[in-house]
């Protein structure tokens, strides 16, 4: 029987991963620390913004995120017409790249990094070009630049990196901007801005306004604690704005996901409050590891990478039946993501007794 003829770049892309749930066993207390989520509860405000909307779903949620739109565009003091909304934050990533590279054309990105950047590049027809972190785990970004070619359509620079928490600061990011052509987009994925305390990270922000060529990509999957909710939005110039209201999946994002940000965008002071309290939870996990003897890259975002190599899936297994799901790369490393209190205990008994079976 014959089959639909399907597009041959299809071919070798991996369905995206999405990191395990915990897995119950009796009496072992069960935590994901495998998706980099936040693992508050919605507060109260949002809750009720959310059960109001849900009274609506017979209708179509507002196709261009108007309230929204123009709650960000106030939040961050830019004009409304440089906010894109779409359905997660990897929903407007792939949209950037739609609207940049077609068959032929090259983006480039860190790598280990992001694991949906290679997915959306070879679906979009264009070429991944992947260039090594450097010895801290970190954005070498001078060989990002000379990775350039004059097919470059879009580069994509993560910060913090997903999943070795490592950031890029200003001076050397400035420096970068520098050598990138015009005519090459660059997105800064700042999907975990908001962990990050190091004044030296700049806020891409303030980078974006003076660079038409540049995109900020942020989300309210992690800090503002709406995962399941599926809002992402970016904030560039308007072509590249306008492109993504063309490449948006019409009615891409609920109105609960709209109605959910908008309340959280209200909520801000009270999250960012929990966002400390996971980082004051990052230091203490990240302080124990390295006393274990562990080696732990610096980290500014809500989760710390092990490198770990053939002993990876190892890791993860031991952290599993101790009652926490993490998120192994084989044959590379761990990402763990921080979560409440007593996850974090939980996973730091795993690593020690792990560490202390070693042979
Ligand atoms: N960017 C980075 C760096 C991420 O790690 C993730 C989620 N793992 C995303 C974007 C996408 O998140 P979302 O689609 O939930 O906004």
């Amino acid at each position: 029987m014959s089959t639909p003829k399907l597009r041959a770049e299809l071919d070798g892309i991996p369905v995206y991963k999405p990191g395990r749930p915990p897995v119950a066993a009796e009496g072992v207390p069960a935590y994901k620390l495998s998706s980099n989520e936040n693992p508050y509860p919605p507060l109260p405000g949002v809750m009720e913004a959310v059960t109001a909307a849900m009274g609506a779903f017979n209708r179509y949620p507002d196709l261009a995120c108007s309230q929204l739109t123009a709650e960000l565009a106030e939040r961050f003091d830019v004009p409304a017409g440089h906010v894109a909304t779409g359905t997660g934050s990897v929903g407007v990533a792939q949209q950037l790249v739609q609207a940049t590279a077609g068959t032929g054309d090259e983006v480039v990105y860190a790598w280990r990094s992001f694991e949906a950047y290679p997915i959306i590049t070879r679906i979009g027809g264009a070429r991944p070009v992947q260039v090594p972190l450097n010895a801290a785990e970190a954005h070498d970004l001078d060989a990002m630049a000379d990775a350039i070619t004059a097919r470059t359509r879009l580069v994509f620079v993560c910060n913090p990196n997903n999943p070795t928490g490592t950031v890029v600061r200003r001076a050397a990011l400035e420096r970068f901007l520098d050598r990138v052509p015009a005519d090459v987009l660059v997105v800064l994925d700042e999907a975990y801005r908001e962990f990050s305390t190091d004044p030296d990270v700049p806020d891409g922000i303030d980078l974006y306004r003076d660079r038409p060529n540049v995109a900020v990509l942020r989300t309210f999957s992690k800090a503002y604690g709406l995962a399941g909710l599926r809002v992402g939005f970016a904030i560039a110039h308007e072509p590249v704005a306008d492109a993504l209201r063309k490449t948006a999946v019409p009615f891409g994002v609920s109105q609960v996901g709209q109605d959910a940000a908008v309340a959280s965008l209200r909520a801000e002071p009270a999250l960012l409050e929990r966002v400390a309290g996971l980082v004051v939870e990052r230091s203490r996990v990240v302080e124990a590891l390295a006393a274990q003897g562990w080696t732990v890259p610096e980290t500014q975002a809500n989760f710390v990478w092990l490198r770990l190599g053939d002993r990876t899936e190892a890791f993860a297994a031991a952290c599993e039946r101790a009652g926490a799901t993490v998120r192994p790369f084989p044959g590379e490393g761990v990402r763990i993501t921080i979560g409440e209190t007593e996850a974090n205990d939980l996973l730091l008994r795993a690593a020690e007794k792990f560490r202390k079976e070693l042979p």
